[in-house]
């Protein structure tokens, strides 16, 4: 009898064994689920990790707080909708699956870079209430168990006010930064005499700005080279 476990976590079908390149999804998808996946193996941005042209890191100038960013996939219609029912269902099962998503991005991009290790942006301690998960600790963890590296609990998110939500761009970016604090469970392992290499992990790549602001949130505690990687870009 065919384990359970062998069941496709996007569709149910029969999911099937790893192939070259992509071994890290060995009995997680079926092989019409596993065709949809468009990977980001050859970024054309070097700082963000997009794979096309990115005018977006053109236009960005003075340093920001992050060495660079990669992503496992494009953030295509597909692959949005796997990610909203996953943040919807909070399925387990599913996690297994971005994780290794994860995982696989990580061993293409940053297999020499040795992290400390792997942290996640956080949610509002509401929004965690209201879900019951946070979707980027969980892919952390599952990457993190996969390859070996160990995930730390650094930042805490505070909750944004309505006189917040309305201002410009420039002031929500200054406000940003204040959004997020490095006083998570673990935070305190970054004190210490030797800068720590840290890889942040969030569910989609946008504007950086996110990123940004964890970055800026962990500079002001410790010094730290930071890699985003992200599930979609
Ligand atoms: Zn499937
Ligand atoms: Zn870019």
């Amino acid at each position: 009898m065919r384990p359970r476990s062998a069941a496709c976590r996007i569709c149910g079908g029969a999911a099937i064994p790893g192939e070259s390149g992509c071994e890290e999804l060995a009995g997680l998808l079926c092989r019409n689920c596993r065709r949809l996946i468009p990977w980001i193996d050859e970024p054309v941005c070097f700082r963000c990790g997009r794979g096309e042209t990115c005018p977006d890191c053109v236009r960005a100038h003075g340093p920001r707080g992050y060495e660079m960013s990669r992503s496992a996939v494009r953030y295509t219609p597909e692959m949005k909708a796997w990610l909203a029912r996953y943040k919807y269902r909070g399925d387990e099962r599913q996690s297994v699956l971005f994780g290794a998503m994860l995982a696989r991005a990580y061993r293409r991009h940053y297999r020499d870079l040795r992290p400390d290790a792997i942290g996640f942006v956080p949610v509002t301690a509401e929004r965690l209430e209201e879900r019951g998960f946070n979707q980027a600790e969980r892919m952390a963890m599952e990457a993190g168990r996969r390859l070996g590296i160990p995930v730390w609990n650094l930042l805490v998110r505070h909750r944004q006010t309505d006189s917040q939500s309305r201002k410009n761009r420039r002031e929500r970016l200054r406000i940003g930064a204040d959004m997020y604090e490095a006083s998570g469970t673990d935070a305190s392992r970054l004190d210490g005499p030797r800068p720590k290499t840290l890889i942040l992990v969030d569910d989609v790549y946008t504007t950086g700005s996110t990123l940004a602001a964890c970055a800026t949130a962990i500079a002001a505690r410790a010094a730290c080279r930071i890699y985003g990687l992200t599930w979609a870009r």
